[in-house]
């Protein structure tokens, strides 16, 4: 049923390629800027005011070069987009340099901005990535700007919001790939159905991708949701879901080793539901996050994954991988299970759902 879809972001695609895991995709972490707050922000207290210059982009590209396996490059924030000074001297150089070697790229963005700020990045993008965890307007502008210091007036918050919905209208309709991910909590949940319709008839979005939420930064002080609420809602929204949507399934804490017998008629259910994946984790298995600003090179921009692993003035990319890969941290999570094509949890969702269960390669035949 889903034969059709490419996931180039899917981590099982190197496996495929070249029998091992693979570094084939950086994340760069483009600015430390946002003209938001949100309360559910995975990487809040980086956040700043003011923004250093970038390193060099000939020495990225240098390190990018050496990366033969690269095929997806993704960049992330705060807000990549926010300023225009941001887009022509970090975002468009890089993204060149992709779209030259036929490299995938994606931008995460709040899509609050003016359009003129899109268009800038659009010849050169695949996929505009954007969140949607907003029950309603009401919340956003209570939400979103909860950890500023000093709050826009409701009026302006109010435009942001229809922002979202407009801008992704606009570039949905004028060709953009937008996909819209929403995390579950306790939040959410009771508006997923909502949030859900609102992405497909009201944004346009060609894909809504479901993941966990990772109580991470500001996002720790919410509620995560436990696996038996995780493993109904997304069966409900199977039932739901538009035909025609591309439903992608990220980080999802239930693999074929299970002995819960709910779990495997959930993974069924989900095999036998059109435009439906489930996507192995990237970070650290595909991907490694890399800042340009210092040239620090980590498993993930979240916070929670610990200090940098190396960093690109000293070090090559694929020297830095391999580095991860023979950490004990990496060790105890990559499993893998040929059979079925999963290479298990990552650190953060094993830890928040499966602290104590050791999951082992091959278990599945
Ligand atoms: S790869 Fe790991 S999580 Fe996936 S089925 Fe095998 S043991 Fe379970």
């Amino acid at each position: 049923m889903n034969e059709k879809i490419i996931d180039h972001w899917e981590a099982y695609l190197d496996v495929e390629k070249y029998g091992k895991l693979t570094l084939s995709n950086i994340e760069f972490t483009t600015t430390n800027l946002c003209n938001m707050r949100c309360s559910h922000c995975a990487v809040g207290y980086t956040l700043t005011s003011k923004e250093l210059d970038a390193l060099p982009v000939e020495d990225m590209i240098r390190r990018l070069d050496e990366v033969e396996t690269l095929r997806t490059m993704s960049f992330t924030g705060g807000e990549p987009l926010l300023t225009k000074r941001g887009i022509k001297h970090n975002l468009l150089p890089l993204l060149k340099y992709a779209k030259s070697r036929g490299i995938k790229t994606q931008i995460n963005s709040n899509l609050t901005l003016p359009m003129s700020h899109y268009e800038l990045v659009a010849p050169y993008l695949d996929v505009m990535h954007i969140s949607h965890n907003w029950c309603t307007e009401q919340e956003f502008v209570e939400t979103g700007f909860a950890m500023m210091d000093k709050t826009p007036s409701i009026e302006y918050r109010s435009q942001l919001y229809r922002n979202i919905f407009d801008n992704a209208k606009e570039l949905s309709n004028g060709g953009m790939f937008v996909s819209a991910e929403t995390m579950l909590n306790r939040n959410t949940v009771p508006y997923l159905r909502k949030i859900h319709e609102e992405i497909v008839h009201e944004m346009n979005c060609k894909r809504h991708e479901l993941h966990p939420m990772y109580a991470s930064d500001f996002a720790e002080n919410l509620e995560t949701i436990g696996l038996d609420e995780y493993r109904d809602v997304v069966s409900e929204l199977l039932d739901y879901k538009d035909k025609d949507i591309w439903l992608l399934l990220g980080t999802l804490p239930f693999y074929k080793c299970s002995a819960d017998t709910r779990d495997l008629d959930l993974l069924a259910k989900i095999e036998q539901t059109p435009n439906t994946t489930v996507r192995n984790d990237v970070d650290g298995r595909s991907r490694m996050n890399l800042n340009i600003f210092t040239g620090d090179v980590s498993v993930s921009d979240f916070a929670d994954d610990g200090a940098a692993l190396g960093n690109i003035l000293t070090s090559s990319l694929n020297d830095i991988y391999d580095k991860w890969l023979s950490t004990n941290i990496s060790k105890n999570i990559n499993c893998h299970c040929p059979a079925v094509k999963c290479l298990g949890s990552n650190v953060i969702v094993k830890n928040m759902y499966y602290p104590n269960k050791e999951f082992i390669s091959g278990s599945v035949m």
